[in-house]
C-alpha cells in the first residue's frame, strides 16, 4: 500500500485529517485506490459535535449512551472520552464498554427481561443500577442482586414512532407500577428511580412531558412507601439525522422536568442510541449490475445493484424501518429517471429502495448513503457472502489533539494514520467553521 493510502480499518484505526478535507473527498480516495467492496467513512468530529449540541440544549439531562445501537469500539471510545455514561442490554455490552477502562457507576444495566446470569456478571463487575418492570424480575434481582439500585420502566408511547417498545416493556404506570413499587418496598429492595423509552425514532416531543409527570407522581408514591428515589430516566427516541434538531424536545424536556422536579433534587439521565451514532456514518456502495425494464406502457425502469444490501447495512430499512436516500457520488449531468436499488444477494426480498428517481448510472459507478450510523452495522451479516462494510474513521487533525487527551485508555489502544488528502474540488470541501472548537471538558457522569 501506497503510503498515506486511505486504508480500511479491521482493528482500531484513526485517520486524522490534516488541512482542507471531507468525508466526500475521502470516499472519493478509497474509491480511486481500487476500492470494491461497500465501506462507511466515520467522522468521530460529527460524534463531538453532537454531544457538544446536547450539552447545549439540555444541560441538566446526562446522556448513557444505548450501546445496541452501535457498538464501534471507536464511537464508543470517543464518547466516553467525553464523559457520556453507558446504557447496557446484555453482559457482552458490559464488558465491551468495561474492558475499555470505563467504570461501573457509569453504566447501567437498562433491560427490563434480563438474564441471571447477565444479573451476576453484572453485579460481579460493580453495576448494579438496572431496570425492571415486572413481579419476576423483582424477585430474580431480590436473589442475584439484592443491593441493586433499581430503577423501574413504566410504558409511554409516543403518538408515532419508527420502533415502537412500548409493546414489549414498560409496566403500566397508573396500575402495575403502584403494585410493583409496593413489592419492592415489602421486599427492601433499593429503588432508585423511574425510566421510561417513548419509542426509537420518536414522531412526537410532547410525549417527554407526559413521561416525566408520571415520574414525579410515582416519586411521591415512593416516598410514602419509604423509598429513595432520585433518577428520572428519559431513555431514547431521539432524531440522529444530521439535519435533525433537539430544539424541540429539549424545549419540552426543560420545561417538565422543571415543573415537576424544580423543587426536588434528581438526576436526569437518557439513553440515546441513534442521536450520536447516526450521522456520523456514511455508507458508500459500488452499483455492480443493471437491468433496464419497460412496462406495458413503454414506461422504462432502471433496476441497479449495489453491493450491500438488506442483509447487510441496509437491514435497517427491514428491522428500523428506515427510509434510506441514495446520492450518486460524483456529480451526473442526466435528467433523473425512475429506478430501484437492489442488494446483493440472491433473496428477491433484498430490495433497497424500491422506487426512487436517480440519474443513469454505469456499473461500477457509486452511491452515497448518509446517516448510516444507528441500528446498521451490529445487525449486518456477511449472507451469501457478501462481506459487511468495513469502516474508515476519520477526524480532524485539531480536533484529535484535543480528543486524544480525554482518550479513556492510553492512545496505544488505536492505530493513528497521518493522512493529507489529495487535491480536491472545491465543493467536496467542508467549510472549516464547521470543526468542533478544540476544547472539550470531560465531566464523568455517573449513576
Ligand atoms: N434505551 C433502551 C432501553 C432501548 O431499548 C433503546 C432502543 O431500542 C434505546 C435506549 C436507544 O433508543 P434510541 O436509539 O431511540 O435513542
Amino acid at each position: 500500500m501506497k503510503p498515506g493510502a486511505m486504508r480500511l480499518a479491521d482493528e482500531e484505526r484513526v485517520c486524522v485529517m490534516e488541512g482542507e478535507w471531507s468525508s466526500t473527498g475521502v470516499i472519493r480516495q478509497v474509491v480511486e485506490e481500487g476500492q470494491e467492496d461497500p465501506f462507511y467513512v466515520m467522522d468521530l468530529g460529527e460524534i463531538v459535535r453532537r454531544y457538544q449540541h446536547w450539552k447545549a440544549m439540555m444541560p441538566r439531562v446526562e446522556p448513557f449512551y444505548a450501546v445496541k445501537c452501535n457498538d464501534d469500539k471507536l464511537l464508543v471510545r470517543t464518547l466516553a472520552a467525553l464523559g457520556t455514561g453507558f446504557d447496557c442490554a446484555s453482559k457482552a455490552e458490559i464488558q465491551l464498554v468495561m474492558d475499555m477502562g470505563i467504570k461501573a457507576e457509569r453504566i447501567i444495566f437498562a433491560n427490563p427481561a434480563k438474564m441471571a446470569s447477565h444479573i451476576r456478571y453484572a453485579t460481579a463487575r460493580g453495576v448494579t443500577t438496572m431496570t425492571f418492570d415486572s413481579e419476576a424480575e423483582l424477585h430474580k434481582i431480590k436473589q442475584i442482586s439484592p443491593d441493586a439500585r433499581l430503577v423501574i420502566r413504566i410504558r409511554c408511547d409516543a403518538a408515532a414512532a419508527q420502533c415502537p417498545l412500548g409493546i414489549k416493556f414498560g409496566c403500566e404506570p397508573l396500575t402495575e407500577a403502584p403494585r410493583l413499587l409496593k413489592l419492592a418496598a415489602v421486599l427492601k429492595l433499593n429503588v432508585a428511580g423511574v425510566a421510561f423509552h417513548v419509542g426509537s425514532g420518536a414522531g412526537e416531543s410532547a410525549v417527554y412531558a407526559r413521561g416525566i409527570k408520571v415520574a414525579r407522581m410515582l416519586f411521591d408514591l415512593g416516598d410514602t412507601l419509604g423509598l429513595d428515589m432520585r433518577v428520572v430516566d428519559i431513555g431514547g427516541g431521539f432524531a440522529g439525522d444530521a439535519d435533525s434538531d433537539l430544539r424541540d424536545v429539549a424545549r419540552v424536556v426543560n420545561a417538565a422536568i422543571e415543573a415537576n422536579f424544580g423543587e426536588r433534587e434528581v438526576r436526569v439521565i437518557a439513553e440515546p442510541g441513534r442521536y450520536f451514532a447516526a450521522a456520523a456514518y456514511t455508507l458508500a456502495t459500488m452499483v455492480h449490475a443493471t437491468r433496464q425494464l419497460t412496462n406495458a406502457s413503454s414506461e422504462s425502469h432502471t433496476m441497479y445493484f449495489i453491493n450491500d444490501g438488506v442483509y447487510g447495512s441496509f437491514n435497517c430499512v427491514l428491522y428500523d424501518h428506515q427510509t434510506v436516500v441514495a446520492e450518486p457520488l460524483d456529480p451526473c449531468d442526466s435528467r433523473p429517471e425512475a429506478c430501484s436499488v437492489w442488494g446483493p444477494t440472491c433473496d428477491g426480498l433484498d430490495c433497497v429502495i424500491a422506487s426512487c428517481r436517480l440519474p443513469a448510472l454505469r456499473t461500477g459507478q457509486w452511491l452515497v448513503f448518509k446517516d448510516m450510523g444507528a441500528y446498521t452495522l451490529p445487525v449486518a451479516s456477511a449472507f451469501n457472502g457478501f462481506p459487511v462494510p468495513k469502516v474508515k474513521t476519520i477526524v480532524d487533525k485539531r480536533l484529535w489533539a484535543v480528543l486524544k487527551e480525554l482518550w479513556p485508555l492510553n492512545e496505544a489502544d488505536v492505530t493513528v494514520d497521518i493522512c493529507p488528502l489529495g487535491p480536491q474540488s472545491p465543493e467536496s470541501l467542508t467549510p472549516r467553521s464547521e470543526t468542533p472548537s478544540p476544547t472539550l471538558e470531560s465531566p464523568h457522569h455517573t449513576v
